[in-house]
């Protein structure tokens, strides 16, 4: 339910102050301290859960739902000219709070740091995509 030590438990119960822009029963929005852009938010589940291995399915369904509903409110009130959604899983892909939460980036043309979530690429032999596409199917 909550943890301790968890400064997003702490912001969800108002034990640390936040600007926060969307709450219901389910999930506190509130900007990024350190945002990227301007409008820079995070999507929190009220409950605690570390990242995307632990969420409830009904949880995870409704953050798309309420990201999808954000993403098109901040783009009339900010006029940005686009959108990135981004959730870390681990330390090892950036995570640093360790209780949900799914960024709302409001993305500007021309804007200075327009290479934000760049990344290089790999190069795999058809060999290799093969082994890792049948290695990755599902039902
Ligand atoms: P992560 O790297 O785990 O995906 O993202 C954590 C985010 O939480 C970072 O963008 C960071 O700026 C933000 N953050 C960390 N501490 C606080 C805080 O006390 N208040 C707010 N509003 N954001 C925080
Ligand atoms: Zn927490």
């Amino acid at each position: 339910m909550r943890e301790d030590n968890c400064i997003f438990c702490k912001i969800i119960g108002g034990e640390i102050p936040s600007n926060t822009i969307y709450e219901d029963e389910e999930f506190k929005v509130i900007l990024d301290i350190s945002p990227a852009t301007r409008g820079h938010a995070l999507i929190l589940p009220k409950k605690h859960v570390a990242n995307l291995y632990e969420i409830p399915d009904e949880t995870a369904g409704n953050v798309l739902k309420l990201a999808k509903k954000l993403a098109i409110h901040m783009t009339n009130v900010l006029h940005c000219d686009g959108f990135n959604l981004l959730q870390n899983n681990n330390e090892v892909a950036g995570q640093t709070v360790f209780h949900f939460h799914m960024h709302l980036i409001p993305r500007y043309k021309g804007a200075k740091n327009d290479d934000i979530l760049y990344y290089t690429h790999e190069t795999f032999t058809p060999e290799e995509m093969s082994e890792i596409s049948e290695s990755l199917k599902t039902d």
